[in-house]
């Protein structure tokens, strides 16, 4: 370890570690742009000069080893001169577009010029302009005029990604970042290129001009996508949805954690907040014999009537459940309560397998698009307790060997394909639980609403056993609950409709 002197701080930090990073560590932020903790120190910018004492000139302080007994000064005269020098530098081209751009209020240009900059213009000559509103990919737009060429972007594409989408071209004042020659950008994580873009630049056109980034509250949550469990934040806009297209959840960044996702994640993930409050489920529905809106307790007092009478008569063997990794692990020991426990369910089916499965690869994302079969496993599923195979469950129905389905977030009808009619009118009692609309929701005798998990808080275990906090973002939709509040319910309905029987008997 070394200490120096920070602003007149003595701060320790490891030898030879960079002087921008032990600065942060000690808690100064020195401005920057082209610096990026996973992506390197080019150097170029020059917005993170300091003055060290005995050194002829400013040093740029992501380049510079920290050193035992060095004195360095962030916001000395010297230091803010030369970083005001380096930003009117910057501005030289800039179109000062700031009230139409999207990247207004999270930019580091504007932030860094209010703090540091020359507020008077030295510049007579007309700004020189260069491509602007370009889309080099499907979520990402160009602007040429508002780049500080830090590189950030091109080393994403060529270091994280390896797909080279992104280069400078040009020579002297006309270099501009551009795609390469017969690219496009549109590989499974090039929205990270928005996030460290530290100007507007590269904005998302998801985003882009719904709604101004001060109208946004953040909550911290897990991305449900797949089972890496990235760390997200939920950028929500409840107050004005009237500017998002009435879209409550606005976007979704990475939330940087070293040992899940650093300081990335993917776009399938990303781009799933367009789709949280479509084709949701908001009320408590009896589909049969006739659709009808049903409270929750006559719901769960009538599918607790209807599994006790056809458990007595058929037997606890003709029930079977369905269920999926979606679920939370307070879930999950809902789950286990009820159908477990209480029911003594003998077919379960919770496998992703084919319709939970997707594309995998070695930097994030995992083949199994959902994020918790391990919470489930935790408690017994996939351990002591089996899964069914879609093929060997369709035989059992096929043979009346069952007769009720208890379906949670899963579409069999994406199996079962034109063979699930057939199946389904076999069946005594169909019920569905979940926050979406499915084909099958259309077959169930109850179709029951659950939240999404931006709707409630939770934790789900990662595919590597790590158990990860989600907060609750929004407000249910609707009557929807959670599911293990349904759960709760419904085995608490269940064993009130048991101890009636059995008075009854006992009289
Ligand atoms: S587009 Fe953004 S990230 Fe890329 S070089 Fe320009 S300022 Fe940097
Ligand atoms: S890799 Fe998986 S968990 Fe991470 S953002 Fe993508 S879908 Fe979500």
């Amino acid at each position: 370890m070394a200490q120096f002197t920070l602003d007149g701080k003595k701060v320790e930090a490891k030898e030879g570690s960079l002087v921008i990073d032990a600065a942060r560590e000690a808690g100064t932020e020195i401005p920057h742009y082209c610096y990026h903790p996973t992506l390197g120190n080019p150097g170029n910018c020059r917005l993170c000069v300091v003055e060290v004492e005995g050194a002829p000139k400013p040093m740029v302080s992501c380049r510079l080893p920290v050193k035992e007994g060095m004195v360095v000064h962030s916001n000395s005269p010297q230091a803010l001169r030369a970083r005001s020098s380096a930003l009117e530098l910057h501005l030289v081209n800039h179109p000062l577009d700031c009230p139409v751009c999207d990247q207004a209020g999270e930019c580091g240009l504007q932030d860094y010029y209010m703090k540091h900059g020359q507020y008077e213009s030295q510049v007579r000559e007309n700004k020189l302009h260069k491509k602007k509103r370009v889309p080099i990919g499907p979520h990402v737009m160009l602007d040429q005029e508002r780049c500080v060429l830090c590189t950030r972007c091109t080393r994403f594409t060529s270091e994280v990604t390896k797909t080279h989408e992104l280069g400078i071209f040009g020579r002297g004042h006309k270099e501009a970042i551009d795609l390469a020659p017969g690219k496009t950008l549109d590989n499974p994580y090039s929205g990270n290129v928005v996030d460290i873009c530290p100007v507007g630049a590269l904005t998302d056109r998801d985003f882009r001009y719904k709604v101004r980034v001060w109208y946004l509250d953040k909550t911290n949550s897990i991305c449900p996508g797949c089972s890496r469990g990235c760390n997200i934040s939920l950028h929500t806009n409840t107050k004005r949805p009237w500017h998002n297209e009435g879209r409550r959840a606005a976007r979704i960044k990475p939330r940087h954690n070293a040992e899940i996702n650093g300081y990335w994640i993917c776009d399938e993930g990303r781009y799933s907040c367009s789709k949280l409050d479509e084709d949701r489920l908001g009320k408590v529905m009896q589909l049969k014999p006739a659709p009808a809106e049903i409270s929750w307790d006559a719901a769960l007092s009538e599918i607790s009537q209807s599994l006790a009478k056809n458990i007595e008569e058929k037997g606890k063997e003709g029930l079977a459940v369905i269920a999926s990794g979606l679920l939370s692990n307070e879930d999950w020991a809902g789950f286990k309560k009820i159908f477990v426990e209480a029911l003594k369910v003998s077919h379960f089916l919770f496998t992703p397998e084919p319709d939970q499965m997707g594309e995998e690869d070695e930097l994030l994302r995992k083949k199994e698009k959902v994020p918790n079969l391990k919470g489930g496993e935790a408690l017994g599923f996939g351990t002591q307790i089996k899964s069914e195979s879609w093929e060997s469950l369709a035989q059992k129905i096929e043979s009346g060997k069952i007769w009720g389905l208890y379906i949670l977030e899963r579409d069999p009808s994406k199996v079962w394909k034109e063979k699930t009619k057939n199946l389904l009118d076999k069946l005594e009692l169909i019920v569905f639980q979940s926050p979406y609309k499915t084909a099958i929701g259309n077959w169930a005798h109850y179709r029951l609403p659950a939240t999404s998990y931006a709707e409630e808080e939770g934790h789900f275990t990662n595919f590597e056993g790590k158990i990860q906090k989600y907060e609750q973002a929004l407000l249910p939709l609707g009557e929807a609950l959670p599911d293990w509040d349904i759960l709760q319910k419904l085995e608490r309905h269940y064993k009130e409709v048991q101890s009636h029987a059995l008075t009854g008997a006992s009289k």
